[in-house]
């Protein structure tokens, strides 16, 4: 077991001891809150530093929303090991790979860019899939979370398989490899050379790959820009994406932002506002997506990087808000990741996690001045002023 391993198992222990102890106060109970926080840096640090020494480091990438002509394989999820090896197996078989939801970001690796068959993003996010599963004609591999169990009429079913963490009742699965073997996908890839070629649902392109190497390669523009009033304000805008209809919210709060305000986003939450002509400021694109939920840890970065720039002593003197799209327990540990880094008066949406009860969300709201949404006329007021 590594050191940072060692810190953050002895830290779970003590942090297991402490939920059965009654008699905690409050205080003792932030301040286990906040560590939790801290790890979660850790481990976001950790993760971050073995896909970018693997795959290399995200860069500005522009994605095809489009398909071509062979057939092809759908995968989703967060695993990048496992797209690296589907993109090894699926080289020069005549079969084209493309991302849905979570596994989008892919494309921002130097290592997956050099493959000419990773044809692109199809669909939109995981809430998506029936729609998008049933027109992808293709197999699809989930790698990670988010299954939508498929309906009775789903033609789709006998065409979805899981690996590693993921698994459905009746869905194939794909087994680890055996220690110093590759996984093996023969049989995805034996079903997609049977199928038809996707049906096209979109065009265009969507551009991301701004996690911390791309934005600090862009430093001197972006601090530039916010020193000349071009750029007056980031908001972050990260976090979960669901089917609810009031998560509208977040497209509109994006199509009504002032043109000189700039989104940073992870995480499925972009899906709300990441193919909107939303434009540039001096060619940096409004929206900068970091990647995955986890590469949230991008954001932070990023932030500590401003802070450090301008040589202010508190985070929150940055011109950054955060306007969050919450998601129950999801993505917890990014907030709690924030929190842990000073970062106040987070807004969260469209509602706040079920799970506080009325004492921890006052504590919340008294401590770190945690506030939901209202409507997107009030908070660009509310943001903006
Ligand atoms: S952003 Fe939320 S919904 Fe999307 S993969 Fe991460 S935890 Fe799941």
């Amino acid at each position: 077991m590594g050191k940072e391993n060692e810190e953050i198992y002895a830290f779970a222990c003590r942090a297991m001891a402490a939920l059965s102890n009654d008699e905690l106060s409050a205080e003792a109970n932030i301040a286990l809150v906040l560590e939790t926080g801290k790890f979660g840096v850790s481990v976001m640090a950790l993760l971050d530093e073995a896909n970018t020494t693997a795959f290399g480091n995200p860069e500005l990438t522009k994605v095809n929303l489009g398909v071509r002509k062979n057939p092809g394989i759908l995968i989703s999820g967060h695993d990048l090991k496992d797209m690296d090896e589907l993109l090894k197996q699926t080289e020069g078989t005549g079969v084209d790979v493309y991302t849905h939801s979570e596994m989008l970001p892919a494309h921002y690796y130097p290592a997956f860019k050099k493959y000419s068959h990773l044809a692109g993003n199809y669909g939109g996010a995981w809430w998506q899939q029936k729609e998008d599963f049933e027109t992808f004609n293709g197999p699809v591999l989930f790698t990670t979370n988010c299954i939508v169990p498929p309906s009775s009429k789903a033609t789709y079913a006998d065409r979805i398989f899981t690996t590693g963490v993921a698994g459905f009742p009746g869905f194939k699965h794909i087994e680890n490899a055996k220690e110093g073997e590759a996984k093996d996908f023969s049989s995805i890839i034996a079903l997609a050379k049977t199928s038809k070629s996707p049906t096209e649902i979109e065009t265009g392109e969507i551009v991301g790959g701004f996690a911390h190497a791309q934005v600090f390669a862009l430093a001197d523009k972006v601090v530039a820009a916010v020193k000349s009033g071009a750029i007056k304000k980031f908001f972050v805008m990260a976090g979960c994406d669901g089917r609810m209809k009031d998560r509208n919210y977040y497209t509109e709060f994006a199509e009504q932002l002032p043109k000189d305000t700039i989104i940073l986003t992870a995480g499925c939450a972009k899906y709300r506002y990441n193919k909107l002509p939303l434009g540039d400021i001096g060619g940096i694109p409004r929206v900068l997506d970091a990647g995955q939920c986890n590469d949230s840890y991008s954001l932070a970065v990023i932030a500590l990087k401003l802070k450090e720039i301008f040589e202010l002593n508190d985070i929150n003197d940055l011109p950054i808000a955060y306007n969050i799209a919450w998601y129950e327990q999801k993505a917890v540990i990014v907030l709690l990741a924030l929190l842990s880094l000073g970062v106040k008066n987070i807004h969260l949406g469209p509602s706040l996690p079920a799970f506080l009860s009325p004492n921890v969300a006052k504590v919340l709201i008294d401590t770190f001045g945690i506030a939901g949404i209202g409507s997107v006329d009030e908070d660009m007021k509310l943001f903006l002023n």
